[in-house]
């Protein structure tokens, strides 16, 4: 087992703790592309994962949040996801380990944020539930500390525990 992070630092403007919407309610479902270990094949299509769920792995061994069976060499592999306590606040100096990945015979390549984040007005504590950071930079404005908010130059790193 290969224990990842997948970590997010970014420029933040007037805003602070910026994390994934990930409820019970309101699933993350976190985009990667992966590659098999076994094989070293690079699969074509990006994958979804959600925590709250839990697919079974063949032969009674158990579940995981992710199963996936590689359509080169049909070895089966599984990851599980954590959401860690972490968020990217207004202190943070480095990237902040978001999600814990525990992979089976699988690299994780790259993040997609295609979900919705979220985060918190610096001063005045607004909350901002529709934080799109697709294009790596997101921008509002804040009624409450009548200023503009962003965030800006954001970057995602999956590094190996
Ligand atoms: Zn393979």
């Amino acid at each position: 087992m290969v224990k990842f992070y997948l970590k997010i630092f970014a420029t933040l403007d007037a805003v602070t703790d910026v994390e994934p919407v990930d409820t019970p309610e309101s699933p993350y479902e976190y985009t990667f592309t992966i590659q098999c270990t076994k094989c070293r094949t690079t699969h074509d299509k990006s994958v979804n994962i959600n925590r709250f769920e839990s697919h079974e792995i063949s032969g009674s061994r158990g579940e995981a949040s992710f199963v996936f069976r590689c359509k080169e060499c049909k070895a089966e592999h599984s990851a599980a996801i954590t959401r860690t306590a972490q968020k990217l606040t207004a202190e943070d100096k480095k990237p902040v380990p978001i999600l814990e990945i525990d992979a089976r015979g699988l690299d994780f390549e790259s993040f997609i944020p295609e979900g919705k984040f979220q985060a918190v007005g610096l001063e005045s504590g607004t909350k901002f539930e529709e934080v799109d950071l697709e294009d790596n930079e997101w921008y509002d404005y804040d009624d409450k500390a009548g200023a503009e908010v962003s965030i800006t130059d954001v970057t995602w790193e999956i590094s190996r525990a």
